[in-house]
Order: C-alpha cells, then structure tokens, then sequence
C-alpha cells in the first residue's frame, strides 16, 4: 500500500499530526502567507523559504466534475476537483459520492478522510472529500 504523493513527489502527503489525526503536508510563506499542498521550499511569490504546514482537510468545493469513463485502477463513476482548503490552498482530489445522493457542486463544506483511491496492482491510499454536512434539499 503506497500513499499519494509517492510515487509523484518523493513521498507521501498524507501525515499524522501531534495527534494523529490524518493530514495534509502543505508549506506556508511566512512573507505573503501563500499556502501549498504539496510544500514548496521556497515561495513562488516572493521566494522567501516557506514552512511545513499541517492542513486538516476541511474545506469548501470550487469545482466538481464527474468522472464517467475511468481511467486504468480506477472504477466509474466517480467525482473529482478542487477543493479550497480552510488553510489557505486549493487542492485537486477526488470528492466522496453515493448513489442518490444529490451532486457535489461549488460551495459544498467537505472533510477529508484518507481511502483506497486507486485499486489495481499498488493500491494507494489517498484524500477523499465528503460533504461535511448531508443537506437533503439540493
Ligand atoms: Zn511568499
């Protein structure tokens, strides 16, 4: 089992924090306050060096698209987008959806919890955001 981030950066942005509580690995500026996920060492802004930062996966959809054709090791149809993270950045993920619930779309609260994102040969567990509140009226 490989964690996101692995494979495509060096190692995995997904980490504990003090406790324990699954998170993402992000870098803050401490000149402008720009905040990445995954962490940059040095500010694309201003280039001052950047901190790590822990972000707790709550946030708010800007994008949703629905995926209907999926790609190898994924199974359709599922949702993916950006997602405005309540620290500071935005983040393209997969977004939690079931069968007759209603559609997740700009502006949705959702949390993050850490799942199976991809299932073929390596399995790799990664963030997937749900809505935070279920609201039966959309
Ligand atoms: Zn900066």
């Amino acid at each position: 089992m490989r964690y996101i981030g692995e494979a495509s950066v060096g190692y995995p942005l997904i980490v504990p924090d003090e406790a324990g509580q699954d998170c993402l690995l992000g870098s803050k500026c401490p000149g402008c306050g720009d905040v990445r996920v995954p962490p940059r060492r040095f500010c694309p802004n201003d280039l001052a060096e950047c901190e790590p930062v822990h972000l707790d996966g709550h946030g708010e959809i800007y994008e949703a698209v629905r995926i209907g054709l999926a790609p190898q090791g994924f199974e359709a149809p599922f949702w993916v987008g950006y997602i405005d993270l309540d620290g500071g950045a935005r983040f393209f993920g997969q977004i939690g959806w079931s069968e007759g619930e209603s559609e997740p779309r700009h502006g949705d609260r959702v949390s993050m919890s850490v799942e199976v994102v991809r299932t073929d040969d390596l399995p790799v567990m990664g963030p997937v955001f749900r809505k935070a509140v279920p609201n039966a009226a959309h």
